[in-house]
């Protein structure tokens, strides 16, 4: 399904151009806009789905080897040292075009690009509670 007002469905249709590195059926690669990095491509399904927990069973199978693929040619074409790979689900992960797409960040020893976060740590005992909350909600 597309959805009309979605300019990630337009731009992995082809409706809208866009600087497209690969090409499938299912998937369209393309360069991100507004680069962390130079070289910063996103994964868009053609089809339309909001974020992880909707992407089509075909999509989730194949999206992760297409990654290795896309960022093995990163890494040779452009010379970087490393690549993130990320992918936000949800307003409070970051996620501002809902339309499910990965991140393929090309990164170099000496760039300044930072994806931060603060760390926490665990009261005694309470990581194996929230290990078993979450284990529980997997059944
Ligand atoms: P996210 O915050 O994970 O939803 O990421 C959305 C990404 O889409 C951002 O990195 C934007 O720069 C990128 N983006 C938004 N519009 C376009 C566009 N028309 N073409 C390419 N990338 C886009
Ligand atoms: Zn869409």
């Amino acid at each position: 399904m597309k959805k009309d007002d979605c300019i990630f469905c337009k731009i992995a249709n082809g409706e809208i151009p866009s600087a497209t590195v690969y090409e499938d059926e299912l998937f369209r690669v393309i360069l991100d806009i507004a680069p962390a990095v130079k070289g910063h491509a996103l994964i868009l399904p053609k089809e339309h789905y909001d974020n992880l927990w909707a992407l089509g069973k075909e999509e989730s199978e194949r999206v992760m080897n297409l990654a290795a693929k896309v960022s093995e040619a990163q890494k040779k074409a452009l010379g970087c040292d490393g690549i993130n790979l990320l992918q936000n689900n949800g307003v409070a992960a970051g996620q501002t075009v809902f339309h499910f797409h990965m991140h393929l960040i090309p990164r170099y020893d000496d760039d300044k690009v930072t994806i931060p976060w603060n760390t926490l740590s665990y009261a005694e005992g309470e990581a194996a509670k929230v290990c078993e909350t979450i284990k529980a909600a997997m059944q």
